[in-house]
């Protein structure tokens, strides 16, 4: 199933200093269970692209679609995990209060169920009563990362959510992300400047060009389901994706055209 198609989608922010078209004649299609990751340079108009699905931006031209249904305002089955962790949890509340606060919905007990579940996944099971001040920056993205699990979205959005955190950590997150994803079976598409991360996450890599951003390439990742850090990243099909994938940021060259 086609889970997430977005056609022909622009977007141009009027400011005071005028018109800034961000994103321009966007397209590509997600399907469900796939993790894309979407790699280009700064101000490019990466969290736009992001936004704009999310329904926190309504674009200026050009549709997307969540799992057949026009996105028109903040979908109730997508969550989003973002750069900034210290900012997305309330530091009153603990961390299993965190994770649960999106499933006021649920019966309590199915709620408690849901956190203690997505919180063990992500290696917090004993963390639950902490308050995320109590935490480091790695677990507390990792709290972010067990709230939007619980909610079991349809697709969960990520703008940079390992940028805010060291390398090492960043290593552990990003093979979490893989492991409760291939567990989950979660569709996700996944936002970067990191071209090393893009490849090693994706099953697909999305390339976009400078501001206004539109799709240079989309490429497929042939590395397989399991991957590690040291392995997968010395391989000869790691190095050569990078590579491509480095050429055409700076050239900004479609693929095939050289
Ligand atoms: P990225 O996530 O790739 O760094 P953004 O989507 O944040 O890029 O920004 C793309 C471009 O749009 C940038 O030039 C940025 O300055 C501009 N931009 C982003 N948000 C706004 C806004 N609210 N008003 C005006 N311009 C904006």
């Amino acid at each position: 199933m086609r889970m997430l198609e977005v056609s022909d989608l622009g977007h141009t922010y009027q400011g005071k200093d005028g018109a800034h078209t961000a994103i321009d004649g966007l397209g590509f299609s997600v399907e469900a269970g796939e993790l894309v990751c979407v790699v280009g340079p700064s101000g490019c108009g990466k969290s736009t692209l992001l936004r704009t699905i999310a329904g926190l931006v309504r674009p200026t031209s050009g549709r997307v679609m969540l799992h057949g249904t026009p996105v028109d305002g903040v979908p109730s089955d997508l969550a989003v995990v973002f750069q900034d962790y210290s900012r997305s949890l309330f530091p009153w509340m603990s961390v299993t209060r965190n994770v649960e606060f999106p499933l006021r919905k649920l019966s309590r007990r199915k709620r408690a169920a849901r956190a203690a579940e997505a919180l063990s996944a992500v290696g917090l099971g004993k963390a639950g009563r902490k308050y995320p001040w109590q935490l480091s920056g790695g677990m507390q993205q990792r709290v972010a990362i067990a709230r939007a699990l619980a909610y079991r979205p349809a697709l969960l959005l990520m703008d940079e959510p390992f940028a805010s955190v060291d390398a090492q950590t960043r290593f552990e997150l990003e093979d979490l992300l893989l492991r409760v994803r291939r567990e989950q079976d979660t569709t996700i598409l996944l936002v970067t400047h990191d071209i090393d991360e893009s490849v090693y996450l994706g099953d697909r890599v999305l390339v976009l060009s400078k501001s206004p951003a539109t799709v240079v390439a989309d490429l497929d990742v042939p590395l397989g389901p399991v991957r590690d850090q040291i392995g997968t990243r010395a391989s000869g099909e790691f190095v050569d994706l990078r590579a491509r994938v480095a050429g055409m940021l700076q050239g900004n060259t479609p693929v095939g055209a050289r």
